[in-house]
């Protein structure tokens, strides 16, 4: 049984997905995710972009914090926006 998951999950699970290491069930709930969801799934392809970027660079290293934490907000702006109300959730 595959439960919906919200923006703000997707948002936790994006890099797991992008690294491969998401377990089966939690993969195909945030694939199910970005199936209804266009913000989330733009917002994984400007991810996997900016990893190929800095792959192609020749660095080993993954996104800095900052830059992690900037995509972050992008989902959490676009789940408030597509909500039509505000959505505030303590971590
Ligand atoms: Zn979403």
């Amino acid at each position: 049984m595959i439960r919906e998951i919200s923006c703000q999950e997707a948002a936790r699970y994006v890099y797991g997905y992008l690294d491969g290491e998401l377990e089966p069930r939690t993969r195909a709930e945030f694939l199910q995710h970005l199936e209804a969801c266009r913000k989330c799934l733009g917002a994984v392809e400007f991810e996997r972009r900016v990893i190929d970027f800095i792959r192609d660079r020749g660095s080993s290293e993954s996104p800095s914090p900052g830059l992690r934490d900037r995509v972050r907000r992008l989902f959490e702006a676009g789940a408030g926006a597509g909500n039509g109300g505000s959505v505030t959730r303590e971590r």
